[in-house]
């Protein structure tokens, strides 16, 4: 759309099921941001809309598991994902959450209205449903034997060991992940959005309306569509969402997919009271930024159901960025496989913009890309810190020194060609800058404003005012070519600052502070001039503008991403983090446990059980039996000489045909990673503890 009158831009709604890791960050809300910042910079009009999406069946299961109420979850990590996104400067100019009453009300009329429209087909179909905790399931919470490898644990919707994508009718012996109960199968009713309605429409809107988006996302939709499209059903049985606006409906709320979208809608109605200018005026650009796994609700359904609406506008763009893994593996946040926003900013105050400098450099744009720690500490150290804090940093010095703080003036008699070449440079840097962000080539165009301070740096080592200074007897020019060079740096510092601006916004603020310049000065329309420091205007003294990263930083994250790897559990994945308090006791109570250190001097898997292990421990006078379900966190060869604390006069209980003379203490995090209970030293066997 050439010259919008003004831009809608939303980024993909988080779900409230846990912390955001960088993955997410990578994925749509730092390039939505840099697009954002760049629009603003230009003047334009712009809402950037986000918001936590807090329905859906994975909310529910986690506030049962965790015996809390979904509310209590969504609040928890709504503030904890708002939290991050503040920190990592993503300048929405509203974060809301799809539990508020506007987007209830919201969401509710756009159904009302497609369902008065006689848009929806009713239909009743039978469904697993859960007796023991009285809940339909979703495909994810059934389990079974996968009918192609066999695995036991297959999901209802995909296999992980052989990666076959499955319905819950092709499971053998379907089971509730949640009770561990047989499922039964009852009758339900729902109401469906006829996608293949639509189909001659998208075709049309996407294929031949819509080339320019990226490959990724043009071709994905290509294929759904070239597979044809079915019906939805667009409400669930749960009691955890948006109730369906109608009557008889009992028990149903709205699909989180139907929902969710619309809650860009509601959180604009928040925002402002002219919201529909922005979502119903056609000179509007609206942009979706989302990952690859939303592409099908972003390009297709939503799409769909907007047009069946008819009062509102259609993406302009949908730039979804593919998938950013971890040192090589596939995020996996039940795994706890992650590296989490919350965590790095406590790991490394004040480098956010490092982090946003590394995931546009490594953005996933065109393909899954990898993080690695190893890569992080190169780019701070080799980009940042040596290319462009160095030249920043060299400019600053050199004025201080030859030039008496002071922005020294151009002497356009003695131009020579580098100087002319550096000028050239700088004007065609902003040109370029800008046409990438505008393309959405956001990595692009962040090298391009590397590449212009390693210009910068090269200049400076050809100029070598530190050389020419001694000339200054000698040479009539010297002063002259020392002023040449020091100006220009400086006027191009000044560029670096706009232009580095979207990507770093608290780098371009302390480049302001150290030029004593306001923000406005940030503003685009300055980008590519060599006027931007006034002649005698004193400049302060520089700071840095990054920090080396050393490699025990870097040591300590790749421990710190391994030890918290969590083997997957079945239907356990979901930890608890509230922790039971238990009732008072004397203590006498206490003192009847009878505590002792012991050593594990061999273990053995418990056959046919798997979580199981059998142990034998020494306690100093005996060597006892202990069977401890503690297979799924630790291998028998690694725990053997390890040291323990025994419950020792617990009563003997037989497992899977095992008497167990006692217990094992474990302490278990908030992710449910277990750990033992051991002195600090090696301690003689069956010493008592109290
Ligand atoms: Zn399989």
């Amino acid at each position: 759309m050439n010259n919008p009158k003004r831009y809608l831009i939303t980024a993909a709604l988080p779900y409230a099921n846990g912390p955001v890791h960088i993955g997410h960050l990578a994925g749509c809300y730092l390039p939505a941001d840099i697009y954002v910042r760049y629009l603003r910079a230009q003047k334009r009009d712009v809402k950037f809309i986000g918001g936590s999406d807090e329905h859906g069946v994975p909310i529910t299961i986690r506030a049962m598991k965790e015996g809390i109420t979904p509310q209590q979850v969504v609040d928890r990590y709504h503030s904890i994902i708002k939290e991050s996104m503040l920190q990592m400067g993503i300048s929405f100019d509203i974060y809301s959450r799809t539990s508020n009453k506007v987007h209830h009300d919201t969401a509710s009329d756009f159904f009302k209205k497609l369902y008065d429209d006689g848009v929806f087909e009713e239909k009743e179909t039978e469904q697993y449903f859960d007796e023991k905790s009285n809940t339909f399931l979703a495909d994810r919470y059934i389990v079974g034997t996968c009918p192609v490898c066999n695995n036991d644990k297959a999901y209802g919707d995909q296999c992980e060991k052989c990666g076959s994508s499955l319905s819950p009718e092709q499971l053998i012996n379907p089971k509730s992940a949640l009770s561990d109960v047989p499922l039964v199968k009852k009758k339900t009713t729902h109401w469906y959005f006829p996608l293949q309605n639509y189909e001659a429409w998208l075709k049309e809107w996407i294929i031949e309306g819509h080339k320019e988006w990226k490959n990724n996302v043009y071709g994905q939709c290509k294929s759904w569509l070239d597979s044809g499209l079915q019906s939805r059903a667009m409400t669930r049985d749960s009691n955890w969402g948006i109730k369906v606006p109608l009557p008889n409906a009992d028990g149903k709320v709205l699909y989180v997919w139907f929902d969710a979208p619309i809650g860009y809608i509601s959180a604009t109605k928040e925002l402002t009271n002219q919201w529909a200018d922005y979502w119903c005026k056609e000179d509007t650009k609206l942009v979706h930024f989302i990952g690859k796994d939303n592409i099908v609700f972003h390009c297709i359904i939503f799409p769909a159901m907007l047009k069946a609406h008819g009062n509102f506008i259609l993406p302009d763009n949908v730039p979804a960025n593919e998938f950013l893994n971890i040192e090589g593996e596939k995020v996996s946040t039940s795994r706890n496989w992650a590296v989490w926003v919350n965590e790095y900013i406590k790991d490394f105050e004040g480098c956010e913009d490092v982090l946003r400098y590394v995931l546009c450099a490594n953005a996933p744009e065109t393909k899954d890309n990898d993080f690695t720690w190893k890569d992080f500490q190169d780019r701070n150290n080799s980009e940042l810190v040596s290319i462009f804090g160095n030249f920043v940093n060299r400019a600053w010095v050199l004025m201080h020194k030859l030039c008496g703080g002071k922005v020294p003036k151009l002497h356009e008699d003695v131009l020579d060609e580098r100087d002319k070449a550096l000028m050239k440079d700088i004007q065609q840097s902003a040109l370029n800058t800008q046409h990438l962000i505008e393309e959405y080539k956001f990595r692009d165009a962040l090298f391009e404003v590397i590449d212009l301070s390693r210009k910068g740096n090269k200049y400076m080592q050809e100029k070598e005012p530190w050389i020419v200074v001694k000339q200054l007897t000698t040479d009539p020019l010297a002063q002259k070519s020392i002023d040449n060079c020091l100006h220009l740096c400086l006027q191009l510092t000044a560029n670096l600052s706009i232009l580095i601006n979207p990507f770093l916004p608290t780098i371009a603020k302390k480049m302001c502070g150290m030029m004593k310049v306001v923000d406005r000065m940030l503003d685009w329309e300055n980008a590519g001039k060599i006027d931007l420091l006034k002649v005698g205007y004193s400049l302060r003294q520089p700071q840095l503008l990054f920090r080396k990263i050393e490699d025990e930083e870097i040591t300590k994250q790749i421990e710190k991403l391994k030890n918290n790897l969590v083997k997957p559990i079945m239907s356990e994945q979901v930890s608890n983090e509230v922790e039971n308090s238990k009732s008072e006791i004397t203590f006498d109570d206490f003192a009847k446990i009878d505590l002792k250190i012991g050593t594990i001097v061999a273990a053995e898997k418990v056959e046919k059980a798997d979580k199981l292990l059998k142990l034998q421990v020494d306690l100093g006078t005996e060597i006892r039996t202990i069977v401890s379900g503690i297979a799924l966190h630790f291998s028998a060869e690694d725990i053997v000489g390890k040291q323990v604390t025994v419950v020792t006069n617990l009563a003997p209980r037989k497992m899977r045909g095992i008497e167990s003379n006692g217990m094992i203490l474990m302490a278990e995090d908030k992710l449910g990673k277990l750990y033992f209970v051991s002195p600090t030293t090696v301690i003689d066997n069956g010493s008592g503890v109290s």
